[in-house]
C-alpha cells in the first residue's frame, strides 16, 4: 500500500468515524447518570440546576452539573431519566428509634411520662429482644427510603444489631447504644451496658456506613456513669418524680435546669475508639 493510500485511510477513518462513537471514546466511564431532572444541590451558593445532571461511580458522586455539559463528559453503564422530578441529596432523620415502629401506636395521648412508664417501658420489658430490634429496623429502613431518608442518628436497645440492618438496607447511621438507670432488654447492669457498648464501639470503627455511639438516654433517665460503677451516688427521687416535681416536659426542664457538666463520664479508655460522625 502506497503511502498516500495510507494516509488517505487514516484521515477518512479520523473524519468520518460516527460522532456518537467518537464522542463515546472519550467520555470518562460512570457506573450511573442520573439525568434530565432538577438538582438541587447543598453546595455553598446552593446552586439548583433546572436541567441537571449527577454522575456517579462506584459509592461516590463524581459530578454534578448542567445535563448537556456532563452528558458530552461521561458514559455511564446505567442511565435513570429524572425528567420532571427532583434530584436532591437525601435527607437526615435526626431522632429515631427505629425498632420502635413495631410499637407505633401502642398508646397516644397520654404525657411522655405515662407514654414512658406506663405503657412503653413495660412493653419494651416484655416484648424486646434481638429479633425485634432487627424487624423493627427493616421496616423503618424501608419507609424511611420511601421517605427519601438516607441517614438517621438512633438510640436504642441491641444497637449492634440495628447498625447490621442499617448497612444490609444501604443506609448511614448515627447508632447509640442506650445507657439507662433500670436493667435494659439486652444489658442488665451499667457493667454489661459498659462492656457491650465498648465492643459495639469497636467492631464499627472506620465503617463507611455505620457510626457506633454512646447513648445516655436523657436527663431523667440516666445519672452519672462512672467506670467504677458501685459507689457512685444515685438522686434519691425516682426519674418520674424528678419530672412531676416540676411539672414541666423534659425539653422545658432541659431549658431551665443546669446540668451538670460531666454528668456522664466515659471510660478513658475509650477516647481512642470514639470518633467523630461522617
Ligand atoms: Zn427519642
Amino acid at each position: 500500500m502506497s503511502l498516500h493510500r495510507c494516509l488517505f485511510l487514516a484521515f477518512s477513518v479520523f473524519f468520518f468515524v460516527p460522532a456518537p462513537l467518537w464522542s463515546q471514546a472519550t467520555r470518562q466511564q460512570a457506573d450511573l447518570i442520573v439525568t434530565g431532572g432538577t438538582v438541587v444541590t447543598m453546595d455553598g451558593p446552593r446552586t439548583i440546576y433546572d436541567d441537571g445532571a449527577v454522575v456517579v461511580n462506584a459509592d461516590t458522586i463524581v459530578a454534578v452539573g448542567p445535563r448537556r455539559e456532563l452528558e458530552t463528559k461521561y458514559a455511564a453503564t446505567q442511565t435513570i431519566d429524572a425528567r420532571g422530578k427532583l434530584v436532591l441529596p437525601g435527607f437526615i432523620n435526626g431522632h429515631t428509634h427505629v425498632p420502635m415502629t413495631l410499637f407505633r401506636g401502642l398508646h397516644d395521648d397520654v404525657t411522655l411520662n405515662d407514654w414512658l412508664y406506663k405503657y412503653i417501658f413495660p412493653a419494651e420489658k416484655k416484648n424486646v429482644d434481638e429479633q425485634f430490634v432487627r424487624w423493627g429496623t427493616r421496616l423503618a429502613a424501608a419507609e424511611q427510603i420511601r421517605g427519601g431518608v438516607t441517614t438517621f442518628a438512633d438510640m436504642y436497645y441491641f444497637e449492634d444489631a440495628v447498625a447490621e440492618e442499617t448497612k444490609a438496607a444501604g443506609m448511614r447511621g448515627v447508632l447509640g447504644e442506650t445507657f439507662i438507670d433500670f436493667p435494659a432488654p439486652d444489658n442488665k447492669s451499667e457493667v454489661e451496658m459498659l462492656a457491650y457498648t465498648e465492643k459495639f464501639l469497636r467492631k464499627w470503627q472506620g465503617d463507611p456506613l455505620i457510626h457506633a455511639a454512646v447513648a445516655p438516654n436523657s436527663i431523667y433517665t440516666k445519672s452519672l456513669l462512672l467506670p467504677a460503677g458501685p459507689s457512685v451516688p444515685r438522686p434519691t427521687a425516682t426519674p418520674a418524680a424528678r419530672i412531676s416535681a416540676t411539672g414541666a416536659t423534659p425539653l422545658r426542664r432541659i431549658q431551665f435546669i443546669r446540668v451538670p457538666r460531666r454528668r456522664f463520664r466515659m471510660p478513658r479508655r475509650w477516647r481512642g475508639i470514639i470518633t467523630r460522625p461522617f
